[in-house]
């Protein structure tokens, strides 16, 4: 059986007084379990409060992006490098708002998975349609594409990352995939990814994940857990979405 992953996905919010409280609840609530993780994906600038914080706990921590070099003249950017010293152990690649807003294409995202692999982190790859792509019928083409970049890129490596699948449509907007909707895609990930040696990697599912509707997603045979937004931000939700 696949371990339990939850991943929390703070996106560009936080601050120190508030981020102390949201860690420390975490830390605090959330024991060793065999076959499940818990982890948060925080700004870069808190990582090394969340070490702080999260070091001794059962905790891990991790970063909302990678850049794909490895060091030089990227001003602004982080490298994997730099996130794995302050104790990552994740990083996201390719959430669709860092490809719907900063342009990210499917050859950047194995790029950043390959980089953050060379750093000794886990990417977590985020694939999925938008809304006009499901009603098209494209939703199977579009993951498939998304999920062969980054197969094709990183070869026998593709084992070691997590793929998160998140419909658009379904982020931050209060609409989650039914549960039977989500099956649908991962089973068509998980062959996929099966044909290219990596069928037993977790794939999580992320798109208003709730405490409400966690469990029923995760009871479905090829969802592994969750890449959960919005409700990171409330500690004891996003310990309610662990335990489900
Ligand atoms: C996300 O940010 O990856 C996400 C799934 O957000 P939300 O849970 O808020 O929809």
């Amino acid at each position: 059986m696949r371990d339990r992953l939850i991943v929390g996905n703070w996106k560009m919010n936080g601050g120190l007084a508030a981020n102390t409280r949201l860690l420390r609840r975490l830390a605090a609530g959330w024991h060793a379990a065999s076959g499940r993780v818990l982890a948060v994906c925080v700004p870069a600038p808190y990582l090394a409060q969340a070490q702080t914080e999260l070091q001794g706990s059962a905790v891990a921590w991790g970063a909302q992006d990678v850049s794909e070099h490895r060091q030089g003249a990227y001003t602004g950017d982080v490298s994997a490098a730099m996130v794995a010293e302050f104790g990552a152990r994740f990083a996201i690649v390719g959430h669709s708002e860092r490809r719907q807003l900063h342009g990210e294409t499917d050859a950047l995202v194995a790029a950043k998975a390959r980089a953050a692999l060379a750093a000794g982190l886990t990417p977590i790859a985020c694939v999925g349609e938008t809304l006009v792509e499901r009603e098209r019928g494209d939703t199977e083409s579009v993951v498939a594409r998304e999920i062969d970049a980054l197969t094709d890129a990183l070869g026998d490596d593709a084992a070691r990352i997590v793929v998160a699948y998140e419909p658009i449509w379904a982020i931050g907007t209060g609409r989650t995939a039914t549960p039977e909707q989500a099956q649908a895609v991962h089973g068509s990930i998980r062959a996929r990814l099966q044909r290219a040696g990596a069928g037993e990697i977790p794939i999580l599912y992320g798109g208003s994940v709730k405490a409400a509707n966690a469990a029923a997603l995760f009871a479905m045979p090829d969802i592994d857990g969750g890449l959960v937004g919005g409700a990171s931000l409330d500690g004891d939700e996003f310990l309610t979405i662990g335990h489900a």
